[in-house]
């Protein structure tokens, strides 16, 4: 056992011990929460970024034996600053991950020949990658301060949310012959 890893064990409430899930049985489960820190994340070139008094993620999960290894299912949150793919105005947008993952008994690789989440020698599971894997998975491609966002004008580079467009105005209503426009 590395020192590292000792202190790891210490530090974090997301390294479990499923150990006795494993020894009562196919079935046993076991359930624990804490609350986790994922910092700034990114999909690339969008950037979510944590803000003040909201960097925590709670999560709660629940730890099943299925035989070939335990079951982890659960749910993290969290909300993270990021910018409207439509208006380019920053807002808050919450996050909800879905934790779905099985951990072997047994090192195994996919059909790809990645290596599967395993439980390791001494009975642990690191709920770390796999929280921040499940924030990640719900971050959006096209985040939108609000689903009916109507964007920026591309003609006159108006905020459609909050003015009209101009590109239709015309000549400056200052101008001796602006009033014929609304006799047209
Ligand atoms: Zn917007
Ligand atoms: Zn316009």
């Amino acid at each position: 056992m590395s020192p590292r890893r000792i202190q790891k064990r210490e530090v974090s409430d997301m390294v479990i011990n499923v150990r006795p899930v494993i020894e009562a049985g196919v079935g046993a489960s076991l359930t624990r929460e804490g609350v986790f820190v994922p910092g700034e994340m990114s999909l690339g070139e969008l950037v979510f970024a944590p803000f003040e008094g909201h960097a925590e993620a709670p999560w709660k999960v629940e730890v099943s034996n299925v035989g070939e290894g335990v079951h982890a299912r659960g749910r993290v949150r969290t909300e993270v600053r990021t910018v409207c793919a439509r208006c380019l105005e920053e807002f808050v947008l919450p996050v909800q991950g879905e934790v779905d993952e099985l951990f072997y008994k047994e090192p195994t690789v996919d059909e790809q020949g990645d290596e599967l989440p395993v439980i390791d020698v001494e009975g642990f599971i690191d709920l770390e990658p796999i929280l921040y894997e499940a924030l990640l998975m719900a971050l959006p491609f096209k985040p939108l301060h609000d689903e009916n966002c109507r964007g920026l004008c591309s003609g006159c580079g108006v905020n459609l949310n909050r003015e009209d467009c101009r590109c239709e105005e015309g000549p400056d209503p200052s101008h001796p012959f602006a009033g014929l426009r609304d006799l047209l």
